[in-house]
């Protein structure tokens, strides 16, 4: 079987492309959206991703805030700079780059983000709202995984409710920003779902359970993890993972896939390649989400005097502002 590559590029531009247009709109209503991220320390794909986000906000005309905080800032001081950042008007986004410092607790981060500007649904309300089947923001990564999933069944010919209905998925990863929310997603769409993580490796079932994949959605940052033989003949892969590796004798850089691209190829029916699928389309997503926060933020400011005039909104309930999602 010689597996057709999923264009993550291609699909990455066409959601540029629509966004130019809404961005536009948004500033002729006097709300140009503003993304601001948030760097702890030196970490190299943190810093590789801020600047890819950085330079599509510059090209899309959305406003941008990077805060880079130092490897051994306080957690206190680095919940104030998300305080800064939720009071101020410019700012519709907030993206908080891992890994973190030690010394600063990620659950403290996000608890002090404003649910209206957490674009990667990290706060414990937005992470609510997706379980529940209701987001209000669907966190990039794996909402670029299954938005290329969904427009390669459909530009196949096939239907894609009738696809993930009839379909095992496997996800492989389960943290709490990719794995965790990429199986919410699958279930979304009907499938049967299988979650796999390092226990599964250790344990001996990983492989077991990979077999038995229609769709397998790998996200561990192990490189290679998945080899050709820990697949069965016609499945789907997506492979998030991207692990950045030093090419022996020479100080380059490569980016390589949790997938081993050769062996999966030659069974799967589809595969995305590293780089050059999820990663392009989470790169827009984040900025998609930053304009429909920007969206969002309009229409609760409109409402606003109406919902204070009725006591239903106090500046300091987050719930209240939460429940308007
Ligand atoms: P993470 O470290 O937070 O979580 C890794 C998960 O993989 C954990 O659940 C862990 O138990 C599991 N795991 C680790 N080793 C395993 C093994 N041998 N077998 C099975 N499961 C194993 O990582 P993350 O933030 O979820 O990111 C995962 C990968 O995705 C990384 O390579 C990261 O760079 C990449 N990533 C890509 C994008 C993108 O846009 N494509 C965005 C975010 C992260």
């Amino acid at each position: 079987m010689s597996a057709h590559v999923i264009d993550g590029r291609r699909y990455a531009r066409d959601l540029h492309d629509s966004l130019t247009a809404e961005v536009s709109s948004l500033v002729a209503q006097g709300a140009r959206p503003g993304l601001a991220t948030i760097v702890a320390g030196d970490s190299y794909p943190a810093h590789a991703y801020e600047r890819r986000v950085r330079r599509l906000a510059e090209e899309l005309g959305v406003h941008y805030v990077r805060e880079h905080l130092p490897r051994d800032v306080a957690e206190a001081d680095a919940v104030s700079v998300v305080g800064k950042l939720d009071a101020d008007p410019r700012v519709s986004g907030i993206l908080i780059l891992r890994p973190l410092p030690p010394q600063v607790s990620e659950a403290a981060l996000y608890r002090a983000l404003d649910p209206l500007k957490d674009i990667e649904a990290v706060h414990p309300v937005n992470v609510g709202l997706l379980t529940l089947g209701r987001p209000r923001f669907v966190p990039s990564t794996p909402a670029a995984a299954f938005h290329l999933l969904d427009r390669y069944l459909l530009e196949s010919g096939q239907t894609p409710a009738a696809v993930y209905q009839s379909s095992n998925v496997v996800v492989v990863g389960r943290s709490a920003n990719v794995g965790k929310p990429a199986l919410t997603l699958a279930m979304e769409r009907g499938a049967t779902v299988l979650s796999c993580d390092v226990h599964s490796y250790s344990s001996g079932l990983l492989y077991r359970h990979t077999r038995i994949a229609d769709i397998l959605v790998v996200a561990t940052g192990v490189p290679g993890l998945i080899h050709g033989d820990h697949v069965k003949d016609g499945v789907i892969a997506v492979d998030v993972g991207i692990n950045p590796v030093v090419n022996p004798g020479t100080d380059q850089v490569r980016l390589v896939g949790d997938v081993d691209f050769p062996s999966v190829a030659a069974k799967a029916r589809a595969i995305t390649p590293v780089p050059g699928g999820v990663g392009p389309i989470t790169d827009v997503w984040l900025l998609r989400n930053t304009v429909a926060a920007a969206r969002l933020q309009l229409s609760v400011s409109t409402a606003r005097p109406l919902l204070e005039g009725l006591s239903l909104l106090t500046p300091d309930s987050q719930l209240a502002r939460a429940g308007t999602g």
